[in-house]
């Protein structure tokens, strides 16, 4: 299918072909290289983050940070169901089970009261939490202050899924360096691209180097070729990381692009009570990867939009359907109540590439409108 306005689509700054010509200039059409080692560096200094390691995608660095966090076969993962898959496929990957744990209806993420609700129930079992991983869904900061606290309180690790939310700041820090361990996505739909990419934040050397060694195969520093662990191909290509750098330069701006598409949709639908965007109060600043809404007006169905704006050629999206909800995890335990399936119901997310003009925008506001 081709859209006239995709829902969010890569957007090149014209600088990344400096990076990868770089890459072509010297050989390192590899997956190691200058172009990995000035990556990983800014992404340190853009988030803040002591360490910074670059890999082949969202999905690979949530995996790494499970497995250095020594997450094994048996264990319990408390995991947020309102994500997209790749936040729990990773969990079945190293042989634990993932728990599902209810939103909240201000920010949509996991909701602390169920978080601690599912705490009480697994550690008065026996069986504490190996880890939690709370998402920054569409890149709105999760309540980050309570489930940190019960995280502390009980001693267990925080990984946030920040794939969503690079350039997000919650108490004016950015996201993914709140927790043990953050991980972070160049998805071609991702706020910036590295056309398939990821990488893993944190301020602890023993989960980084943990990570490094298992990304590169789990080589042994020996000169012949040691191993005596399982380890995985999961660096960033050279030529990829010089695409990363490019965009890196200009994320301020794509995130300002991506508030505007926001502020935009919201004035231009303020009049229509029938429709509540998803909010960020107190401390929270979003990056606005997408911005998603919920049709509040029984009367008016949420696909009747979707399709209205399809038959102009204009691509949106469903709210993610929950992970409790989906064939391959709907057996497995979960705590809360029915706030992700009802934010899946009744949810949309409009398009909000950094690259809409404003006719297009404007184009979008109306034909939601006038399913009002
Ligand atoms: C995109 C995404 C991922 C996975 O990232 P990939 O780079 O596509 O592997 C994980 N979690 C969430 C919430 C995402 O949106």
């Amino acid at each position: 299918m081709t859209y006239k306005i995709y829902l969010s689509p890569p957007h090149m700054s014209g600088r990344e072909m400096k990076y990868i010509q770089e890459a072509f200039d010297s050989n390192w059409i590899a997956p190691v290289g200058p172009n990995i080692d000035a990556f990983e560096e800014e992404l340190c200094r853009y988030t803040g983050s002591k360490y910074a390691l670059a890999v082949s995608s969202g999905t690979a660095a949530l995996h790494l940070a499970l497995l250095a966090l020594g997450v094994q076969k048996g264990d319990i993962v408390l995991c947020q169901s309102l994500t997209f898959v790749a936040t729990a496929n990773p969990i079945m990957y190293v042989g634990a089970t993932p728990v599902f744990i209810d939103s909240e209806r201000i920010t949509w993420n996991m909701c602390p009261n169920a978080l601690e609700e599912s705490l009480r129930h697994y550690i008065r079992i026996g069986k504490r939490p190996k880890a939690v991983i709370v998402v920054h869904l569409y890149g709105m900061p999760a309540m980050l202050d309570e489930i940190l606290y019960l995280c502390n309180q009980n001693e267990i690790p925080l990984i946030e899924d920040a794939a969503e939310a690079l350039g997000s700041e919650y108490r004016g820090r950015k996201v993914g360096t709140f927790g043990d361990i953050g991980i972070i996505s160049f998805n071609g739909n991702k706020i910036i691209t590295t056309s398939g990419g990821g990488a893993m934040l944190s301020n602890n050397a023993g989960y980084m180097k943990k990570a490094r060694f298992l990304a590169t195969q789990a080589r042994e520093p020996t000169e012949h070729y040691e191993h005596c662990e399982v380890g995985y191909n999961y660096r960033m290509s050279n030529v990829c990381a010089g695409i990363g750098r490019g965009q890196l330069e200009v994320i301020d701006e794509r995130v300002a692009q991506r508030q505007a598409n926001f502020n935009f949709y919201g004035s231009a639908l303020s009049d229509i009570s029938g429709i509540r965007f998803q909010t960020g109060p107190d401390h929270r600043f979003s990056n606005r990867w997408l911005t998603a809404l919920t049709i509040e007006d029984r009367q008016i169905d949420p696909t009747g939009i979707q399709n209205a704006l399809l038959g102009q050629g204009i691509e949106s999206r469903p709210v993610w359907k929950p992970m409790h909800c989906q064939p391959i995890y709907k057996t497995l335990p979960r705590f809360g109540g029915s706030v992700a399936e009802s934010l899946f119901t009744r949810g949309v997310c409009l398009p909000s590439g950094s690259n809409l003009n404003n006719d297009e925008t404007k184009l979008i506001s109306q034909i939601v409108g006038t399913c009002f």
